[in-house]
């Protein structure tokens, strides 16, 4: 890459005003950033900007004017410094405040100040040339003899330091490898100088000024340095006092610090990278790629910005695990006992855990499907894959795909500007440091697509176990082996997980937790975990079942246990407050003895008895009123209002629907947010009971027996922030549209799901068990489900199976049936063709 390749600066600017020190082009400096106009200028334009034209800003020393920041824009010096920004670092101690590393490129004049808010820009004039790097340029007539006399002051000041010294070394290496006319800067920016002699080296436009300007400060340390060594000899820590290459060290302390590598004090780095590239166990292709770039980094002044680009390439290299792996622990029976201690029931998917694990044991290349647990949120699916990995003895990583929609999200991006990074597997696998570690690809189902390219794509490549060995990331550039990688996926549902994906996959369904269930993970699981979390102990805080089940039915209501955590750790919080308040008061108590009790509040005094017991009163002290309330009766209370259960990527819920009917047209309205299979259901739910109106004896508002006949129909369903779609609700719209036609109410414990035809048969549909704890959570005491889905119901645990009434529906008679009491249509009315056919 040549990025400055006889490259012009932009036109604008925007310019960062530095109170202390003096960038010279050819140097890079670190500079701390804290007033309000600098700190705007890295927020909006470095912090944002992708390109590499943005990273480049103006730096204008301000000297004169030290009170920087003030409202008014200080006079601006007319020449500035335009540096390339390699490196931003944001910092809240002691006050807010970003460290720039930038590096100078060229000279601007300020042409012209276009705005001052939030941080000023103006239009410039580039004054220096910016070439190509080239070795050996000359320089002719009087300015190459100006040059060369410069070029040999320059050596002479570095033959009288230590060689030994990296420093110096490096500095010698430099002085043969720049061209000569950045010479000037370059040295102005490395010896001792002040402030003043920098600003006079900035405004040297005319290059042979600027060698003169800069020849009397080489030679002034000459002769110092000749001095020295008259008196007495050099010793190693002078050449740090000449060379201004400490820490801090033109300026000691203040704002304005050479860079300086750190592992120039104790050994060649370039020496110590090289040892770290042979040694990282790469692969010949990936070693071959690094050599020449530490060959071409050699060559290559530190000043450039491609130094920093290449450096932390190579860093990046060497650290990532080419060829380091843990190694794998598996034992299957350890491997169960660590299933089961760490996870409450999920009998199902640990027993395929453990068949997907003895299988990898057998055949330890193993190219299997990558497991993909779908369920709602908080029922374990990342846990278990964390489980997995100790199982193993493998390390853990998480990479969160949720609205990941840029492929170099995945692979990385080209190497071409600045800040461009590597993706998130490669990340990952630099994080972990083992080249076989768990990863989990949480929520692949939220993946995005956009313009910049299709990450499921690039997913693919990731998990095909015929093309992982060689996964190419952009930033990379070199093939990394990723089949040892043991790949986990979760998501909430499989409906949005690109088809190409999911084939690769093998589905796992988690799906939610029956009441009992979660009473056991919170007092086996949940409790112990936040207690330990908030530093307290069972002998001080104790949750009574009563009072678990309390939180899960009255302040939760989700599939998973994610708030019935957090509402224990709710608990837990309040309890700390006042362990510790009497911890305090104890304190306070045993101190006030010597004072006899004065100032304390003999009621406040006393530390709370322990263990604190939650029970519901206190319960209702801490969380508040119940959130749920068991609304379900109340809203039966007219006809026209029936429950239907639903399937959502949360898990089951209960659904009401409500009809209503006014005189008209015989229009339908439907409302609540409903997709187009839903609008079909509720058509063909008005057709079928059209049709059927006489055998039902259904009627219109007049009492006419077509019952659209003058009437308008509305039908609504509630909780309209969730979108509903699917054929299971048919069943439901048909109970609802009955009961009010006939004016009946339906059964208030009563709950159903199904598709219907046109025929008034009842389909079998999906989600069964969701939708059965569905309904178990919402207190309700039937069930009608379609009869083809009675196998489902063996899913269901017997306890809850023993508390519910099922009733399975083959067509909508039977479904009418149980949702009335006493039959539909009424038993005492019932039609001689109705009773034939039952
Ligand atoms: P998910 O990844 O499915 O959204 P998590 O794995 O983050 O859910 O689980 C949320 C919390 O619930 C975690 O603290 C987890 O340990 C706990 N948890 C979920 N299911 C169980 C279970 N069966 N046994 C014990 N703890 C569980």
């Amino acid at each position: 890459m040549s990025t400055n390749s006889g490259i012009q600066i932009p036109s604008r600017l925007p310019l960062l005003l530095t109170h202390e020190g003096v960038l010279l082009p050819g140097s890079t400096t670190r500079i701390s950033v804290d007033s309000a106009r600098n700190m705007q200028l890295v927020k909006s334009r470095l912090l944002k900007g992708t390109s590499l034209k943005s990273t480049i800003i103006g730096v204008i020393p301000n000297t004169k004017d030290p009170e920087h920041d003030s409202e008014e824009l200080p006079s601006l010096h007319s020449i500035g410094t335009a540096g390339l920004a390699v490196q931003v670092v944001g910092s809240n101690w002691p006050k807010p405040h970003y460290t720039l590393l930038i590096t100078g490129l060229c000279r601007f004049r300020v042409l012209q100040l276009l705005r001052e808010r939030p941080f000023p820009v103006a239009v410039v004039e580039q004054l220096d040339r910016l070439e190509q790097y080239t070795e050996g340029e000359q320089l002719d007539g009087e300015l190459g003899e100006l040059s060369q006399r410069f070029y040999q002051a320059a050596v002479q000041l570095v033959g009288m330091l230590d060689m030994s010294v990296p420093v110096v070394a490096k500095l010698r290496r430099l002085l043969d490898s720049l061209p000569k006319e950045t010479l000037p800067d370059v040295l102005a920016s490395m010896i001792r100088t002040s402030n003043t002699e920098k600003l006079q080296v900035l405004d040297a436009i005319n290059l042979e000024e600027r060698f003169k300007k800069t020849l009397p400060m080489l030679t002034r340390q000459i002769e110092g340095l000749k001095l020295l060594q008259k008196t007495r000899k050099l010793r190693p820590d002078d050449d740090k006092r000449v060379l201004a290459i400490r820490k801090g060290g033109v300026f000691p302390g203040r704002q304005f610090s050479l860079e300086e590598d750190g592992e120039d004090e104790d050994g060649d780095d370039m020496a110590v990278l090289e040892r770290k590239v042979k040694e990282a166990g790469m692969p010949e292709p990936a070693l071959r790629v690094c050599l020449k770039e530490l060959k071409r980094l050699k060559k290559m002044p530190q000043s450039m910005p491609e130094y920093a680009l290449t450096r932390n390439y190579l860093e990046l290299m060497v650290e990532l695990p080419w060829s380091k792996s843990s190694t794998d622990c598996l034992d299957i029976r350890a491997a169960r006992v660590l299933l089961d201690n760490d996870h409450y029931a999920l009998e199902k998917l640990k027993r395929r855990v453990l068949e997907y694990l003895a299988v990898r044991q057998l055949k330890s290349a193993l190219k299997g499907p990558i497991l993909c647990f779908v369920g709602p949120p908080g029922v374990g699916k990342t846990s278990v894959g964390r489980s997995i990995a100790r199982t193993l003895g493998r390390e853990f990583h998480r990479i969160a795909l949720g609205g990941v929609c840029d492929q170099s999200d995945i692979r990385g991006h080209r190497r071409t500007y600045v800040g461009s990074m590597p993706g998130r597997i490669i990340n990952g696998l630099k994080t972990v440091g083992v080249n076989n570690p768990v990863f989990l690809l949480d929520e692949v189902d939220k993946l995005g697509k956009s313009l910049q390219g299709d990450p499921a794509a690039a997913l693919l490549e990731v998990l095909d176990p015929e093309q992982n060995h060689s996964f190419t990331d952009h930033y990379l550039n070199v093939a990394f082996d990723l089949s040892q990688v043991l790949f986990i996926a979760t998501a909430n549902t499989t409906a949005t997980i690109p088809p190409a994906l999911l084939d690769r996959m093998e589905v796992l369904q988690v799906p939610g937790y029956t009441q009992e269930e979660k009473v056991e993970i919170a007092h086996r699981h949940l409790i112990p975990h936040q207690l330990e979390q908030h530093g307290l102990t069972p002998q001080q805080l104790q949750i009574p079942q009563d009072t678990t089940q309390e939180i899960i039915s009255k302040y939760t209501r989700e599939a998973g246990v994610r708030s019935l955590e957090r509402k224990i750790g709710a608990i837990c919080r309040a309890v700390a407050v006042k362990v510790a308040e009497g911890h305090k008061l104890s304190k306070i108590e045993s101190s006030s003895q010597v004072q006899e009790g004065k100032g304390v509040d003999s009621e406040m005094a006393a530390p709370p008895e322990m263990p604190i017991v939650i029970d519901l009163v206190a319960l209702k002290d801490i969380l508040g009123p119940q959130v749920f309330e068991m609304e379900v009766s109340e809203r039966l209370t007219l006809p026209g209002v029936a429950i239907g259960l639903a399937w959502t990527p949360l898990g089951g819920e209960i659904m009401f629907v409500e009809a209503s009917r006014m005189e008209g047209e015989g229009q339908l309205t439907l409302t609540g947010q409903l997709g187009d299979v839903m609008k079909e259901s509720a058509h063909l739910a008005i057709t079928w009971l059209r049709s059927n109106a006489k055998t039902y004896q259904l009627t219109n508002i007049a009492g006419c027996a077509d019952p659209l006949e003058g009437n308008d129909i509305h039908l609504h369903f509630p909780a309209g922030a969730v979108t509903k779609d699917g054929p299971s609700a048919g069943v439901t719209i048909v109970t609802c549209l009955a009961s009010l036609f006939s004016g009946r109410l339906v059964r208030s414990d009563v709950a159903m799901t199904g598709e219907i035809t046109l025929r008034g048969l009842v389909l079998p549909v999906g989600g069964i068990k969701d939708k059965v704890l569905a309904a178990h959570r919402a207190g309700l005491r039937r069930v009608i489900l379609p009869k083809r889905n009675e196998k489902d119901l063996e899913e269901i645990p017997s306890h809850i199976r023993a508390e519910l009434d099922f009733i399975t529906a083959g067509s909508l008679d039977e479904v009418l049936n149980a949702a009335f009491d006493g039959g539909f249509p009424a038993a005492s009315m019932t039609h001689p063709q109705i009773a034939s056919k039952l």
